[in-house]
């Protein structure tokens, strides 16, 4: 029985989690969840799944859970709240097992400290790798620490890289799906619209990583993912356009194979691998190889995405760089979001952010933490 701390309950992949411990109550078992500011769904996953300690967002909602469970007749669940309430929930003795799905910088210290209570990580947080990726994964070195992707590029990845050795992996290719603007005409980029970014053709997600998927800074950022994951340089991952997202990744190795991972676009699948690596439990999220019969790659175009190239130039960068880049894009996103600036404002914006940014290592999260907020701010700055 593995015992799982689920950090990012009400969310989507904390939510698809759930559903995989409901299909499998002979292996999982929920100990801890950090639920946000949801509070109608914290107070439900409570209820349902009764774990040891449950933490919200705030003193005012952990306090309104509280009330609400006591008057439900709901006892022995612990309610605590804010940075020190997600980290209690992720070091809490009797998990096994952490997921990291806190959207944002937010989960970073609770993934941290995870880690360093030698507890394996089922990470889909790319915002924690991103920023702090050399310092989480060194930490997750010393102490012999998995951390097992769950976002699909790099669970691909990681499954292709089982049948190789590090030093025989030549590039490892993680697929897009290029977005809604993949062949719209580079002339009407700056008339793009919120409504039409919006519009994922393959996946449903959050509103931030929409937008980050139609400017491909969403695939950047899994650039720099990938770089501290598999512990390779920029210049050996790539990307490739791949409309129908079937295959998820790919890794080719020195003698010239090409290993890809194919199934179902259902996040339910690498969280899964995740949560029972080393071992593959039978499942019902089966894929139809007939659908194999149209596939297409075609090479991203990086003038029409610039915000891959930047991110291939901060991911050889690392540090502070990674960093900027992505605090920078989540302030643009909102601006564009609320029509403040054009869709073409948001490799710009970043690109102004990034060139005003010293080649920097952050050794500690705090100082990851100061460098996201500066970034912000001189991203702020900019806008207004
Ligand atoms: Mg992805």
């Amino acid at each position: 029985m593995k015992r799982l701390a689920i950090l990012g309950s009400t969310g989507s992949i904390g939510q698809s989690t759930l559903s995989i411990v409901e299909q499998f109550p002979e292996r999982y078992q929920v100990v801890s969840l950090a639920a946000g500011r949801n509070l109608d769904e914290a107070f439900a996953q409570a209820v349902r799944w009764r774990p040891k300690l449950i933490s919200l967002a705030t003193e005012e909602l952990a306090g309104e859970l509280s009330a609400k469970l006591k008057q439900a007749g709901v006892t022995g669940i612990e309610v605590v709240y804010g940075t020190q309430g997600t980290v209690a929930c992720s070091t809490l003795p009797e998990a096994d097992f952490v997921v990291s799905a806190i959207v944002g910088v937010a989960g970073l210290e609770a993934t941290h400290a995870a880690i360093l209570a030698g507890k394996p990580v089922g990470l889909a947080n790319k915002e924690c790798m991103v920023a702090a990726g050399e310092i989480l994964t060194r930490a997750a070195r010393q102490r012999n620490v998995p951390i097992l992707p769950i976002d699909s590029e790099h669970n691909a990845v990681h499954q292709c890289l089982r049948v190789g050795a590090h030093s025989e992996v030549k590039t490892i290719w993680l697929t897009a799906s290029g977005g809604p603007f993949r062949q719209l005409p580079l002339d009407q980029f700056a008339a793009i619209t919120p409504e039409q970014a919006l519009k994922h053709p393959t996946w449903v997600m959050g509103r931030r990583i929409t937008i980050d998927s139609a400017t491909m800074l969403n695939k950047g950022l899994e650039v720099i993912e990938a770089c501290r994951l598999f512990d390779v340089t920029a210049a050996q991952v790539r990307v490739m356009v791949h409309p129908q997202s079937t295959v998820h990744s790919l890794v080719e190795y020195v003698d010239g194979s090409i290993l890809a991972q194919i199934s179902v676009t259902d996040m339910r699948l690498p969280i899964l691998y995740a949560l029972a690596y080393p071992e593959r439990p039978a499942s019902t999220l089966t894929f139809d190889l007939a659908a194999l019969s149209h596939l297409d790659f075609e090479p991203p175009d990086f003038e029409r995405f610039p915000c891959l190239r930047l991110a291939f130039d901060a991911a050889e960068k690392g540090g502070a760089h990674c960093i900027a880049l992505n605090a920078a894009d989540e302030v643009a996103v909102e601006a564009f979001l609320d029509r403040r600036i054009p869709f073409t404002g948001i490799p710009r914006t970043i690109e102004r952010v990034l060139a005003s940014t010293p080649e920097a290592h952050p050794a500690t999260i705090a100082e990851v933490l100061a460098a996201d907020r500066e970034a912000r701010e001189t991203a702020r700055a900019l806008l207004a």
